[in-house]
């Protein structure tokens, strides 16, 4: 195979000429105006990586030839760019060189657009973004135009679909007499693209024509570069744009009603990041605040942080937990790593295609560019807007929604399921096996959870119910009574008072399936602390109830066991609730690790009719799981306590003192918290899912551990049969396409798999 191939060769193999190239083959395909190029390839970089040797006859010959298309020699009239392009976008990562005038400058430009590969800043965005390093670049020699060369030139970047709110139209900007240099740099000021409508029409109207052709064909949103060199445009790049999250949700959704991609491709195309990035927190009541400055609304979502102003500053406060602002005149790929550990990011400087706005936006972070009236001073560490001072560490919120910057913590309040949301998740739920519930305690946490769309609650924690302070004095009065008397009265007042929760948790959910479960906590927690106890008798009993290690302690059902009025208390007020409300209502029993424990439970609970399911989140009731299920009506995985019991390790401990450096050290590649350990406890669940269906073929199984929530673990828990997913409410629509995701890709899988030979 050739190491140079010709744009009008038709070749648009991205791992030939990477992202750019190919693009640019493709455009030069459809018949659009592209200065004509050529791409030294992917192969002719990987052996110059091996032996720093270019193909230097094949860039002779093809100079001469590009020489010819040109009708001018090099530095006689022809200048050519040479640009990187890899399979994968990495924006800015690379060198570009510009107005190359001779060939021993070409040459030296591909060495060091070659070279540009390994540099800190590509090395670092390949790491963020799990790119392979040995991917590798091709090198792109394309005519120049001229955008600067009177004033019927200039030069700009649109959009196909707005970028922030994925609305259709051409949307970015350009200016007059520059070359694209300028507008990136930030140096000048860009205008909105509306302008060169007034000012270009005839170019202008080209350019929308195209982009809506160019969108057709790579059925994506384009980001494209363009020149007007003396009034004829010239199409420079085009590549997918990168979106925020409620634009790609609007922008998938869009383009299955505009017939351009079927549904199963929009479901494939939304991440859960784009979801998140969507149900991203904005103010409660920002009418009621005055901002300090105003900038371009370049990434959207809130947030509240102190202010750093330098990325290595941001890097140090984020590992200390901190919540940062980073502010910058502009950024640089340099900053990287600072944008990444802020909460969010303003800059005085540079447009909506800048590079701060493009990174936050793929980061799903928000973002204020251009915030002109914002002076910076680095040195002395502060800003000055509208009279005001801001000083590092001041703590400041910046909605990325408005443009807007304020002064102090404002209040934040998450986002609602949008209309194109509800729509993309209808699509998921017409694909998915998989059921996905909610993780919600109260009758108001169940109304929120319902309106993001759970089909029932799979974990309603009881003891949760006791923090507000009327209801943990009365827990309290029980803990602590001496005499029989005083224990009854308590507990017929938590009794009354469950019997209300109850009630109201039935009421909201209309029917809708829920599992209670029964007190899981040990009773100490429901205690103030030793030292912060005054009254000797008090003091005394935290002190016998206190335990040296509470997570194996005396909880869950050892507590029913020990003190079966708890439950009883509990199970009486379920049924009860139900005898007045109709409810399709459960009971699990925590932290069971034997059949006995379980057939013990049992007893307290007079309906026979009542489902009492076991959740699985010890290890021996994994390895029990068939004798489980002889009884339990259904099981839940409760992957928290699971993951802990698996890794003998204390979430709380692990994340403060050693998680971190496993995973920096990569002796553990994620957090077994976060993202479902597969091979260990992934592997027990699978045990115990088998041997108990082996029993119970139709045993309900659930997950109801944070990784219910987490769109890996989730396909993972469809691969293994498991019945629903229950997690917090805001991550129901993540869990949702997650479960439809699931089902996809096996279908691709099955496609993709050789037909066996009969
Ligand atoms: C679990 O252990 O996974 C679980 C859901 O229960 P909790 O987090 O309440 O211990
Ligand atoms: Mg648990």
């Amino acid at each position: 195979m050739a190491d140079i191939h010709f744009f009008d060769e038709g070749v648009d193999d991205k791992s030939l000429l990477g992202n750019k190239g190919g693009n640019l083959v493709a455009m030069t395909r459809l018949g659009l105006p592209v200065p004509p190029g050529f791409g030294i390839s992917i192969e002719a970089y990987k052996r110059y990586h091996k032996t720093g040797e270019l193909p230097l006859k094949e860039i002779d010959d093809s100079l001469a030839r590009l020489e010819k298309k040109a009708g001018k020699g090099l530095g006689k009239g022809l200048l050519v760019s040479v640009r990187s392009s890899a399979p994968v976008s990495m924006p800015g990562m690379m060198d570009t060189v510009l107005n190359v005038g001779d060939k021993a400058t070409l040459i030296s430009a591909a060495r060091r657009v070659f070279d540009s590969w390994d540099n800190l800043r590509a090395v670092e965005y390949r790491r963020l973004n799990k790119i392979a390093t040995d991917m590798g670049t091709a090198a792109i020699v394309q005519a120049m135009v001229m955008g600067n060369k009177d004033a019927r030139s200039g030069t700009g970047v649109v959009f196909s679909r707005n970028p922030s709110t994925g609305a259709k139209g051409l949307f970015g900007e350009w200016l007059g007499q520059a070359q694209g240099e300028d507008l990136v740099s930030g140096a000048r000021t860009p205008e909105p693209v509306d302008t060169m409508r007034k000012k270009m029409p005839e170019a202008y109207a080209q350019l929308a024509q195209l982009a809506d052709k160019l969108e057709r064909h790579f059925k994506e949103m384009q980001d494209i570069e363009f020149t007007v060199e003396s009034g004829v445009l010239y199409m420079l790049q085009t590549r997918s744009g990168k979106r925020s999250g409620p634009a790609a949700v609007k922008i998938a959704v869009d383009m299955v009603k505009e017939g351009i991609i079927a549904r199963e491709e929009a479901l494939m195309r939304v991440t859960a990041d784009d979801l998140r990035a969507l149900l991203y927190k904005r103010l409660k009541s920002p009418e009621s605040a005055v901002p300090i400055a105003q900038g371009l609304v370049a990434a959207p979502g809130a947030a509240v942080g102190r202010v750093v102003f330098n990325p290595a500053e941001a890097v140090r406060m984020a590992k200390k937990n901190e919540k940062v602002i980073l502010v910058r005149p502009e950024t640089s790929p340099d900053d990287i790593q600072g944008i990444a550990a802020a909460d969010a990011v303003i800059t005085s400087r540079g447009g909506l295609t800048s590079h701060a706005a493009i990174v936050t936006r793929a980061m799903g972070k928000p973002c204020v560019c251009g915030a002109e009236e914002v002076k910076i001073d680095l040195e002395k560490g502060l800003l000055e807007s509208r009279g005001r001072i801001v000083r590092k560490g001041d703590e400041v919120t910046l909605d990325g929604n408005t443009g807007k910057l304020y002064l102090g913590a404002l209040p934040l309040i998450e986002a609602e399921v949008t209309a194109e949301l509800g729509e993309l998740i209808s699509w998921a739920d017409g694909i998915r096996r998989l059921g996905v519930r909610a993780n919600a305690d109260t009758a108001d946490m169940i109304t929120k959870a319902l309106e993001f769309g759970a089909e029932g609650i799979g974990l309603c924690r009881t003891e949760r119910q006791f923090n507000a302070p009327e209801r943990l004095s009365v827990i309290r009065e029980y803990i602590l009574a001496v005499t029989a008397a005083q224990k009854n009265d308590s507990l017929a007042r938590l009794r009354k008072l469950q019997t209300e929760d109850f009630k109201a948790i039935f009421k909201v959910l209309q029917g809708k399936p829920v599992i209670i479960r029964l007190l899981d906590l040990p009773l100490h927690e429901f205690l103030p602390s030793e030292v912060d106890t005054k009254d000797p008798g008090i003091k005394a009993r935290v002190h016998f109830l206190k335990e040296v290690n509470p997570m194996l302690g005396h909880r869950g059902v050892r507590l029913g066991v020990t003190n079966p009025e708890i439950y009883q208390m509990q199970i009486e007020a379920i049924l009860e609730a139900r005898a007045e409300v109709p409810a399709n209502v459960s009971v699990m029993i925590p932290q069971v690790i034997t059949l006995q424990e379980l057939l013990y439970v049992r007893r307290y609970i007079k309906d026979a009719a009542l489902k009492v399911g076991v959740m699985m989140e010890t290890v021996r009731a994994c390895l029990r799981a068939d004798h489980l299920a002889e009884v339990a009506d259904f099981f839940s995985f409760g992957t928290n306590d699971l993951t802990q019991a698996v890794y003998s390790f204390s979430r709380e401990d692990a994340e403060k003192k050693y998680l971190t450096s496993y995973l920096e050290i990569g002796i553990l590649q994620d957090n077994p918290f976060e993202i479902i350990d597969i091979k260990g406890a992934g592997r027990l669940m699978e045990l115990a899912i088998s041997w108990a269906r082996a029993v119970k073929p139709e045993l309900e199984i659930g997950v109801c551990g944070e990784h219910a929530g987490e769109p890996r673990s989730i396909k993972y828990f469809h691969s293994i049969g498991v019945s629903y997913v229950s997690c917090s409410a805001p991550r129901i629509p993540v869990a949702k396409l997650a479960a439809a995701q699931a089902v996809l890709e096996e279908k691709k899988k099955v496609e993709a798999k050789p037909k066996e030979a009969v």
